[in-house]
């Protein structure tokens, strides 16, 4: 690719920014092309209701990597937090909440507090070799080149100095389901429910899946990138960190266009040559970078006639329909929680009394059906931030887990009972919540699929599961971002390591980029 060519970047979802910005900081000229009007993808501020603004998709901020946000200056373009470090409770049916607060629980048996401090303790350092993963550009398990035998020995290097207790504890969790590890360790039934859900969270598997201790570390790597950050909460909803993410891109030289989606990505010689726009317009390009999903960017954006057929069947089968819901609830007061102190009420508050409980609610996923008493992460984000809603008003915004990406045959009909499920679970915790309810949206898998332009609404664009994970990510012959196309690349959540508003895909694509010389 020659000095003057530019990068094309589909989508300014939070990665195709960060990948933007990295780009266009080392020299190379980039435009940005985003379909919405706004940037941000799935993670944006928007008015669901007259008066009432929400973060659409992702709320609260899990991962994002502090080093990479000082990298990229996002307090100098406008990033602040109305709260950070935010405590989680576990709301329980049958006594007190169970609260998790830095590092330690309250509201189980002191047998509890204490084996959690040391259970906690030991999935950080199991967390950091994942963390370390992250990072890490993915290599080819063939081994064939010096670098990727290097990056393999340092993996297996940073699991070999754990020493030898923690690397057979590793070695032995790490295919395990949460169900079992958790039960060999906790008597409380709430807070067992309340570590499995975020085990659990974005994906398609229950407590009792294989893997989801796997992707109960991805969780806890990703908040320790985010360092004294935490659980966080932007100063004016996700969407202002993207905006500061844009702010930054545009510091950098990137010019970024919102209300252009990409029809098709060009190819010419073999090569991505760039792309034309819904509009007809042709935008030539030396490389083309995806922040789309690789359902959308191969099969829709490039056309199976330029992929051979194994590859095109492996895109088919990515796992790619989400199970995750978005409610929002327009409040005409704060709402009260039986039992749950002022302080936790700002943070996070999550419905998942049981690992029984959660078995029972993804159970009905696997048949297409909606949970009779759904699983929730609940935030108001109002308290913290009142810029959200006029004076005295508030919002629920709420991740609702299993709903299936399809509804049946009576679509509307299940939706209005998901929804009559929601409200009876939440009336349980917060008994007058529905007499204060102005208005409210409920977003489906499908829903977030026409919305935000993701193929199934997935959370992280694709399951991330070890079949999906790191050197498959998202499909052999398309980790490590780049493609079997010369020239096209992923940047986006499909790619390692997958989601969460953290941007990793996007630095790690940047880098990769790079190093290829484009
Ligand atoms: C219901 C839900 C709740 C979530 N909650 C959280 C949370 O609380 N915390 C958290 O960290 N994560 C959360 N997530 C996950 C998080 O939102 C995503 O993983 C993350 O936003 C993905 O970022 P991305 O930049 O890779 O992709 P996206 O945000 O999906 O951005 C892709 C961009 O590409 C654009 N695009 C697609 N096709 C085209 C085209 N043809 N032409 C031009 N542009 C195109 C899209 O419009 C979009 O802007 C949640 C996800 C869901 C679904």
């Amino acid at each position: 690719m020659s000095p003057n060519e530019q990068h094309v970047i589909i989508g300014a979802g939070h990665n195709g920014l960060v990948c933007a910005t990295l780009l266009a900081r080392a020299g190379r000229k980039v435009l940005v092309l985003e379909a919405a009007n706004e940037v941000g993808g799935m993670a944006q501020t928007r008015e669901f209701a007259p008066g009432f603004k929400v973060s659409a998709c992702a709320h609260l901020a899990f991962g994002l990597q502090k080093d990479l946000a000082a990298r990229l200056g996002l307090s100098e373009h406008g990033l602040a937090f109305s709260a950070q470090n935010l405590p989680t409770t576990a709301l329980n049916p049958n006594g007190a909440p169970v609260v998790f607060e830095a590092g330690s629980v309250r509201g189980v048996s002191a047998a509890d507090a204490q084996t959690y401090t040391g259970f906690a303790a030991q999935l950080e350092r199991f967390s950091h070799v994942l963390a370390q993963v992250f990072s890490m550009e993915p290599f080819k398990l063939a081994l064939a080149t010096w670098p990727e035998r290097l990056a393999a020995l340092r993996l297996a290097w940073k699991i070999r100095v754990m020493g030898k207790r923690d690397m057979r504890e590793f070695l032995r969790v790490i295919g395990m389901n949460a169900y079992d590890l958790l039960t060999d360790h906790f008597e409380s039934t709430s807070m067992k429910g309340a570590l499995a859900f975020d085990a659990t969270l974005g994906g398609e598997h229950g407590a009792r899946s294989p893997g989801t201790v796997l992707t109960l570390l991805y969780r806890r790597a990703g908040l320790q990138g985010a360092g004294p950050l935490g659980i966080a909460q932007p100063k004016g909803g996700m969407g202002a960190l993207t905006q500061s993410l844009a702010a930054a891109a545009r510091a950098a030289g990137v010019e970024i266009r919102c209300g252009q989606r990409v029809a098709r990505i060009l190819v010419e010689e073999d090569k991505a040559a760039g792309v034309v726009l819904e509009s007809g317009e042709k935008i030539p390009a030396g490389s083309v970078i995806s922040n789309a999903d690789p359902k959308t960017t191969f099969l829709k954006l490039l056309g199976a006639e330029h992929l051979d057929t194994d590859f095109v069947r492996r895109i088919d089968h990515f796992r790619s329909k989400g199970l995750v819901a978005k409610l929002h609830l327009a409040l005409d007061g704060l709402p009260e929680f039986t039992g749950v102190e002022p302080a936790s009420l700002s943070g996070r508050l999550l419905v998942s009394p049981s690992l029984d409980y959660l078995e029972l609610a993804f159970n009905p996923s696997k048949y297409r059906q909606i949970p009779d008493e759904p699983v929730l992460e609940i935030t108001i984000p109002t308290i913290k931030d009142p810029s959200l809603a006029q004076p005295g008003k508030h919002v629920l915004s709420i991740n609702v887990m299993f709903v299936p990406y399809d509804l049946g045959p009576d679509p509307s009909g299940t939706r209005a009972r998901l929804l009559r499920n929601i409200l009876a679970v939440l009336e349980r915790f917060a008994p007058a919540i529905s007499e204060q309810i102005i208005a409210s949206e409920l977003l489906t898998p499908l829903d977030i699929e026409r919305e935000f332009g993701v193929a199934g609404g997935h959370w992280h664009h694709g399951a991330l599961a070890f079949d999906q994970f790191f050197f498959t990510r998202p499909v052999p012959g398309a980790a490590g971002y780049t493609t079997p196309v010369p020239g096209l690349f992923l940047c986006g959540a499909g790619s390692h390591p997958g989601g969460g508003v953290m941007g990793l895909a996007g630095q790690n694509a940047a880098q990769k980029i790079l190093a290829k010389g484009h």
